[in-house]
């Protein structure tokens, strides 16, 4: 590590409230993916280190749920304000793990703050009901209760917030948790453990176990403790967990692969509608789950909207996350990258044409330039599966029930978009496309106040907003006779 490393760069995991190593003493590096440089390693954990923070987990529940939803709610206030105070050096760690340009790196830390400070305030507010009795000398009371030990599981490609969305509810709601982050990414999560530390959250609250995705998870999913999984990551690791998680008929919260359609109608405001396209497909350099997939633009602005994007796209600086000016960082790894390429070649085969970028980009590494293909076919690849990097495939349609077809045609149903301004057209193109999310008329619509979540193979439960909570709560109804 070079010799100005961050202050909250932790290597061990943190476990009932105690920094440790792995068993074997097995580590695994972190690279830099900007430059390929090892940046430090973390523990190799695997079922074993897992069952202990379990069972810490286990042990810490019972004072924890048992405090006031308020002095709860205290310690994730401190927690949240402790990780805006260490903004900049958390972004520093993000980028250098991650590769996200700096900029962004700092807006994730913000995001994931005001996780912990949404649900700091939500802690407050988890009421139940009454029910008129059924019979007269009956009252029906509901009260909601935490669910218990939960465990999260994940991704790399937002390092801080993934994290905080599971862990904020998780702990306003009065239940514990272990959670394993992305072997890529694991600085972020340690350094967000630490804060906790230091927030006064107790030991065993939190725990933060880093190695073995199998023997981990295998532990997470498999062990009776474990009353609940928060899963964010790819569909097919989704559903072999899902499956683990039937044994014990465990609760599962799934935020799973997308598919965007991001459809720009004749009557949108075109530079609108590029502005949100930049920041839909190309922002962490088209690695997010709802990053724009697919865009269909309509016949008649095709050539113009094709014309705004390239010269949009052309202003985009690709380069190490750190450096100045940098819009676009490097792919997480060579496997994204050759995802990238195999999209390209498949849809130029079948007849697109590349208009810009298309390459590999001289800087080597994880970088590829910003890409944009029109005229592609219907039957390419990338009309079906997640590109997750920095290509925008433009399809053109020619009317409103085509495009929804379109739109609709795929298993997933996260995030979807589209841009118009006749206002009987934005109501029946919402109400019709088959998405957890829509946004309209605009390209970025994560926010902590919002659910979050997917339909279809997307996904089960919501994230931020007032249901986010729900999902770490039991509902128990109580029949009291008179
Ligand atoms: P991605 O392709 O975005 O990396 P994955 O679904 O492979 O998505 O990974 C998301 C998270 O799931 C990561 O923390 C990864 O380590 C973890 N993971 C991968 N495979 C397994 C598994 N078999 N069991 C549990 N966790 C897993």
């Amino acid at each position: 590590m070079q010799s100005n490393t961050p202050r909250l760069l932790r290597q061990q995991a943190y476990i009932d409230g105690t920094w440790q190593d792995a068993d074997s003493g097995d580590r695994i590096d972190v690279n830099d993916p900007a430059t390929g440089e090892i940046i430090g390693s973390v523990p190799k954990m695997g079922a074993s280190e897992t069952r202990r923070a379990i069972e810490a987990a286990a042990r810490a529940l019972p004072a924890w749920r048992a405090l006031t939803a308020k002095e709860r709610s205290g310690k994730l206030r401190r927690w949240f304000e402790l990780v805006l105070e260490n903004q900049d050096e958390l972004a520093r760690l993000m980028t250098l793990e991650q590769g996200k340009p700096l900029a962004e790196a700092r807006g994730e830390i913000a995001y994931a703050a005001s996780f912990i400070e949404w649900f700091a305030e939500e802690a407050k507010r988890v009421y139940g009901d009454t029910i008129p009795g059924h019979q007269a000398d009956k009252r029906l009371i509901v009260i909601k209760q935490p669910i218990g030990v939960t465990a999260a599981i994940t991704p790399w490609n937002f390092p801080a917030a993934m994290i905080t969305r599971k862990a904020g509810p998780a702990l306003a709601a009065g239940c514990t948790m272990v959670l394993k982050p992305a072997s890529q990414t694991p600085f972020s999560a340690l350094a967000l453990a630490a804060l906790a530390e230091q927030a006064g959250i107790p030991a065993g609250v939190l725990n933060v176990v880093t190695g073995s995705a199998g023997d981990i998870g295998g532990e997470l999913t498999s062990n009776s403790l474990v009353r609940k999984l928060s899963f964010t990551g790819s569909t097919e690791i989704g559903r072999q967990l899902m499956a683990e998680c039937a044994r014990d008929i465990k609760k599962v919260s799934l935020e799973l692969g997308g598919n965007a359609p991001f459809i720009v109608f004749d009557d949108a405001d075109l530079d609108a509608a590029v502005e949100g396209a930049i920041v839909s497909k190309y922002r962490n350099n088209g690695q997010t789950c709802v990053c724009a997939n697919r865009l269909y633009v309509q016949a008649g602005v095709y050539d113009a909207f094709v014309e705004k994007l390239q010269a949009a796209v052309g202003k985009l600086k690709v380069g190490n996350g750190l450096e100045e000016g940098v819009t676009t960082g490097p792919l997480i790894d060579a496997k994204a990258l050759a995802k990238v390429r195999e999209h390209i070649d498949d849809a130029v085969a079948k007849g697109a044409r590349v208009v810009s970028g298309g390459k590999h980009h001289a800087l080597g590494g994880g970088f590829f330039e910003p890409t944009i293909l029109t005229e592609v076919p219907r039957e390419a690849l990338v009309a079906r599966e997640e590109t997750f990097g920095p290509l925008a495939p433009l399809f053109r349609f020619d009317d409103e029930a085509e495009v929804i077809a379109l739109a609709n045609d795929t298993e997933f149903g996260l995030a979807s978009y589209f841009y118009a301004r006749d206002l009987s057209r934005v109501f029946r193109v919402a109400e019709a496309l088959e998405y957890g999310m829509v946004g309209i008329n605009t390209g970025l619509i994560s926010n902590e106040v919002a659910p979050f979540g997917g339909i279809k193979a997307s996904g089960l439960g919501r994230e931020g907003s007032k249901y986010g909570i729900e999902d770490y709560l039991e509902i128990k109804y109580l029949c009291l006779g008179i």
